[in-house]
Formats: structure tokens, C-alpha cells, sequence
């Protein structure tokens, strides 16, 4: 469902993805590790269109994202093309990035009434849906502000979800949480791993989870995939000592 074939990606003198190509069946679920600024959120970002890049073609569901060169990098066609994509695909981030000023149930409306034209009463069903599907439907009038940093969390996936993606990301969705908090939000994702069939991408610095959550394992180190493969072949018997280094450090 995602195909990237050898992109580019710099910023002034540093080139952040240096070649990347891989793909991603549909309904795969995939953990993306590795050190501090080896690239795994650009790429994220680069299929959330949140990036420009400086080269090579991606593929998202058959259509090409990124076919125009423009100073500064490849870009999208146009904005409705943009848009489309973006339908695609939902994201969530590791600071929430909650609409502050909308109360939670607003903060999921919002997306598809604006781009989808959905009626109120449709796109606020739909919210409370998946509202309980978090299990934050008691909260849908509460303001982010009043929630604690998991419920946050909760309500960010429940938006995602809104315009019905068939891929989502998600970017170190638990480092901002106080420990005791991580379980649930893992929690969610176990749920929609196991009863939808949507694609999932997932960086992560939460080994046990990326183990027990992934069907495959990518590690990353300066912009390039070193080793890739089942989460029991990378964690017990990594091949490259690049990722045995990493890998002794972090478990
Ligand atoms: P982490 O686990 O710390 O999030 P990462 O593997 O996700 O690391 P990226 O966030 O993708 O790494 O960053 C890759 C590199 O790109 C880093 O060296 C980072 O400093 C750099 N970088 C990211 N965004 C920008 C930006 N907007 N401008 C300049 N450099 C950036």
C-alpha cells in the first residue's frame, strides 16, 4: 500500500534520508527503531505531505505523491491532490497537538465536516463512536486542557480516525506520558490492531510493545534502513552489530 523508492531528504548541509526505499503491504503493521535523529519521524512526516522532498517517488494506494519539482523540493500536484492523499492517511503525534480552544468532541468533528462536508449530526455520531471506542465518550464536552496527557492521547487517535484512513501513523505517541499512563494508550492501539485491518506505522522507543505489536521490525541508522525483519529475528538474533549495539543500550 506504501512503495518509497530511494527518496532524499536534507536540510541545508544534512541529509537526514539518504536513499530510503520500502514498502508496506496493506494491513501490515510496522515498528520503525533506532538511535536519536536516524530519520524514522521525517519519514512519517514526508507521508503525512508534512515534508517536502529533495528526491525519489512514493507511492500511497496506487497514486504517486509527489510528482512536481519545484525549487526547494519535490511537491504535490496541487491541493486537491494534497487533500486526497491526506484522506488516506491519519497521524498522530507524540505532543498531542489538540485543537486547545475545541472541546473534545468538536476536536474530531472539525476535519471531516471541513474537508468532507459531512453534516454535524453524522460527523458528531461518528465522533462519539469513536469516542467510545477510546473509551473517552464520558469526556466528549471536557476541553483538552482538562484532561491528563493518556486521555489526550486517546481523544489524538480518536481523530485520526475520523476521516477513516486506511493507513495511520504514529510518531513516539507514548514518550510525552508519565509512565503510568503509557499502558492505556498502548491499549487503544492493540484494540485497532486487532479489529480493523488498517495499515499501521509506528516509531517507537517502546521495544516491548514494537515486539509484541509488529508483524515486521525496520531499524533505522543515519537515514537508512540497516536491518529489517520478524520482531523475534531482530530482538533475539540481530544480524547487524550496528543493530546489536543499539539494541544492548536500549533493552
Ligand atoms: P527521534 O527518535 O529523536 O525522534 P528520529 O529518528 O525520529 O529521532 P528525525 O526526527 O527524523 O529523527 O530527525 C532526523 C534528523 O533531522 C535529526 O538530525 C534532526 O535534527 C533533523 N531535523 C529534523 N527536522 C528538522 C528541521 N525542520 N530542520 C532541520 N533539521 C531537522
Amino acid at each position: 500500500i506504501i512503495h518509497i523508492d530511494n527518496i532524499i531528504k536534507t536540510y541545508g548541509p544534512l541529509t537526514v534520508l539518504d536513499g530510503l526505499s520500502m514498502s508496506v503491504m496493506p494491513g501490515e503493521k510496522l515498528a520503525l527503531i533506532g538511535p536519536s535523529g536516524s530519520g524514522k519521524t521525517t519519514i512519517l512526516r514526508i507521508l503525512m505531505t508534512l515534508e517536502k522532498i529533495n528526491g525519489g517517488h512514493i507511492e500511497i494506494d496506487g497514486e504517486q505523491l509527489y510528482h512536481m519539482q519545484k525549487a526547494g523540493g519535490l511537491v504535490a500536484a496541487d491541493e486537491r491532490h494534497l487533500q486526497k492523499m491526506r484522506e488516506k492517511i491519519g497521524m498522530v503525534f507524540q505532543h498531542f497537538n489538540l485543537f486547545p480552544h475545541k472541546c473534545v468532541r468538536d476536536n474530531i468533528t472539525l476535519a471531516p465536516m471541513l474537508t468532507k462536508g459531512i453534516a454535524r449530526a453524522a460527523a458528531e455520531a461518528r465522533a462519539m463512536e469513536l469516542l467510545d471506542m477510546v473509551g473517552m465518550a464520558d469526556k466528549a464536552k471536557s476541553m483538552p486542557a482538562q484532561l491528563s496527557g493518556g486521555q489526550k492521547q486517546r481523544v489524538a487517535i480518536a481523530r485520526a480516525l475520523a476521516l477513516s484512513p486506511k493507513i495511520m501513523l504514529f510518531d513516539e505517541v507514548t514518550s510525552a506520558l508519565d509512565p503510568e499512563l503509557v499502558e492505556e494508550v498502548l491499549n487503544v492501539m492493540r484494540k485497532l490492531a486487532a479489529e480493523t485491518d488498517m495499515t499501521m506505522l509506528l516509531v517507537t522507543h517502546e521495544m516491548g510493545f514494537a515486539h509484541d505489536f509488529a508483524d515486521r521490525i525496520l531499524f533505522f541508522d543515519k537515514g537508512r534502513i540497516v536491518e529489517e525483519g520478524k520482531p523475534d529475528d531482530i530482538f533475539r538474533n540481530p544480524r547487524q552489530e550496528r543493530t546489536q549495539t543499539f539494541l544492548r543500550k536500549v533493552i
